[in-house]
């Protein structure tokens, strides 16, 4: 017997960092949207816990107890008093280290995952409550949609989305650590007052609207500079998908992974289809949100 769990990546369609706190941690408003790229992760009855990945970026994918979906299986395994004995196998589609949120969605992939399989039947709120433990963007990858998370980004509310959003996506040739660019934001940061971070009304307004010109208009992510200082290339990617007709173009999360947002599929197409001709990207894909988050399938 195996469960499967399939789990989409998300784009912050405004990422608001406030200055670093004594814990070294930054409050966030973050507003999340599920799209369309999704990994799939499978768990089966082992002799004991084991990793194994597929796909494109497998090589960069960690085998060991460090993984995250391997520490989701050992935390409910814990607190549920059953053995981790567990085959958790990735299918990856979402680029590794591209501030989609890779890692957090095989974490609640394989928490709902092996809550399938070992029947604990935890709670909605004990899975959220697991989720926020292995990582800030985890529990937005259980939930799925839109939200707004803010704490570390993990406190989520549910937010309305009145249409579809048509996206590309491109994919750096190296990826960028969230930590390295938090600490160039800490250094960009120095000598600056950095305001509390708030959702903006404007953004909210525009997802409820199912509106992607509003929305194009004020996406916003306070990271793009510190990801920008790191890896300068980007802005001439950046600057191809506006070229190209993107209506917003933003890096995603911590990056590097570049995010253009389309007026509809046709427009996405032609987007998709200038960055790859461009050759500064290593793959691009297109994809629409919002989408459910974790499901079984
Ligand atoms: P976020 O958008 O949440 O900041 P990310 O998408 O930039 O994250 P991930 O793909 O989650 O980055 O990977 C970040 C690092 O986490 C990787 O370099 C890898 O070493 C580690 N990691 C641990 N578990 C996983 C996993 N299941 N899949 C991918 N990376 C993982």
């Amino acid at each position: 017997m195996s469960v499967t769990v399939r789990v989409p990546a998300k784009v912050n369609v405004q990422l608001a960092v406030g200055a670093a706190r004594p814990d070294g941690f930054h409050d966030l408003a973050n507003v999340f949207l599920a799209v369309g790229l999704y990994d799939e992760v499978t768990v089966a009855p082992a002799d004991e816990l084991r990793v194994t990945c597929e796909g494109p970026d497998a090589a960069q994918v960690p085998l060991d107890r460090t993984n995250l979906a391997a520490r989701a299986a050992l935390a409910l395994a814990e607190r549920r008093g059953v053995e981790p004995a567990v085959h958790i196998h990735i299918a990856k589609d979402i680029p590794v280290a591209g501030g989609m949120a890779g890692g957090s969605a095989d974490g609640a992939g394989a928490l709902l995952a092996c809550d399938t399989l070992w029947g604990t039947g935890a709670s909605r709120d004990e899975l959220l409550a697991l989720c926020a433990d292995l990582g800030s963007d985890v529990p937005f990858s259980l939930v799925g949609g839109a939200a707004l998370g803010v704490g570390r980004g993990e406190r989520l509310t549910t937010l309305d989305v009145g249409g579809t959003f048509h996206w590309v996506f491109a994919m750096a040739d190296r990826g960028l650590s969230t930590p390295a660019v938090f600490r160039e934001f800490d250094r960009l940061a120095q000598g600056r007052d950095i305001p509390e971070p708030t959702a903006s009304p404007e953004v909210l307004e525009a997802l409820a609207k199912g509106d992607p010109e509003a929305l194009a208009a004020v996406v916003s992510n306070d990271l793009q500079p510190a990801a920008l200082s790191l890896f300068p290339e980007l802005a001439d990617t950046l600057d191809a998908g506006r070229g190209a007709g993107a209506l917003a173009a933003l890096v995603s999360g911590s990056g590097p992974t570049t995010a253009f947002l389309t007026r509809d599929a046709e427009s996405a197409q032609k987007v998709a289809a200038v960055l790859r001709a461009s050759g500064r990207c290593r793959s691009v894909r297109t994809a629409q949100g919002a989408v459910a988050g974790a499901t079984v399938v």
